[in-house]
């Protein structure tokens, strides 16, 4: 029982967290493939940071940066470049680069979320980026020495700061194992695995085909928990999502889908 309250505490906090990285950052604010309440828009811009200790500008700016440059040598998190384990590094390397350029008004990245009203976390200009893993901890800390249970505080603080270990399946798995749905110009690749641990996000060869689709599975056999969340929240009327751009169904192909004609064989 001990163990199962554990799990239910580590997986909450691993919802909360990926909701608001997955679905907040990634399919709203970077794609915008979702439209946000505009109370909850400015909760995530004023909150993420707290909640996932990654800025959400910072976040959005270096991701659109992936898209543009993807597997090349500007990609910032790229394990053709970086190597399959170097993404780990990589990609903190090029957040805290981003978080500096974004700071001295770099136009080269500023320019890429010249849409986002809301300035980077006060915390990121203060250079106190590791306020959120803090405060996390001492909450962790205080779970632990309120009831006892080290296990069940471990496992709060592992679901709410896993997006290293997150970001790096994906950004690795999901660009260089897994099979291609469309022929895009990068290394993106589906990668099941990926994609249910994170919500869908391993899918990446479909949302590099699909960029602005809020769903990221194309296939029946594919299942993208992170787009379940998103029409669960749309029905609780937090956001809207943008259906003139979904992904199309495998059976309804429209003459736009040229370009990334499902391939035949899997690579
Ligand atoms: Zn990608
Ligand atoms: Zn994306």
């Amino acid at each position: 029982m001990y163990i199962l309250a554990c799990l239910a505490v580590f997986f909450g906090a691993y919802l909360l967290q990926i909701t608001m990285i997955s679905a907040f950052y990634h399919r709203a604010l970077a794609h915008e493939s979702l439209v946000l309440q505009p109370w909850l828009k400015r909760f995530v811009a004023q909150s993420g940071m707290w909640f996932t200790g990654l800025d959400p500008k910072a976040w959005v700016c270096m991701h659109r940066m992936h898209h543009e440059h993807s597997d090349t040598a500007l990609d910032p998190h790229s394990p053709v470049h970086y190597g399959f384990f170097g993404v780990l590094r990589g990609q903190l390397r090029s957040y805290e680069r981003t978080l500096v350029r974004l700071a001295k008004g770099d136009p080269a990245y500023t320019s890429k979320v010249a849409d986002l009203d809301f300035p980077t976390n006060w915390m990121n200009r203060h250079r106190l980026w590791g306020l959120p893993y803090v405060a996390h901890f001492l909450v962790a800390l205080a779970i632990a020495l309120s009831t006892g249970f080290w296990i069940m505080a471990a496992g709060y603080w592992l679901g709410m700061m896993s997006h290293p270990i997150q970001g790096w399946l994906v950004n690795s798995l999901g660009h260089a194992v897994g099979s291609r749905n469309f022929n895009t110009p990068d290394n993106a690749r589906n990668n099941t695995l990926a994609a249910w641990l994170i919500f869908g996000e391993g899918f990446q060869n479909n949302h590099h085909q699909y960029p602005a689709s809020a769903k990221f599975s194309y296939r029946k056999t594919e299942v993208d928990l992170g787009y379940g969340l998103c029409l669960l929240m749309e029905r609780c009327k937090l956001l809207r999502i943008e259906r003139a751009t979904l992904i199309p169904s495998p059976k309804k192909k429209s003459p736009e889908t040229f370009i990334g004609e499902p391939v035949t064989e899997n690579r």
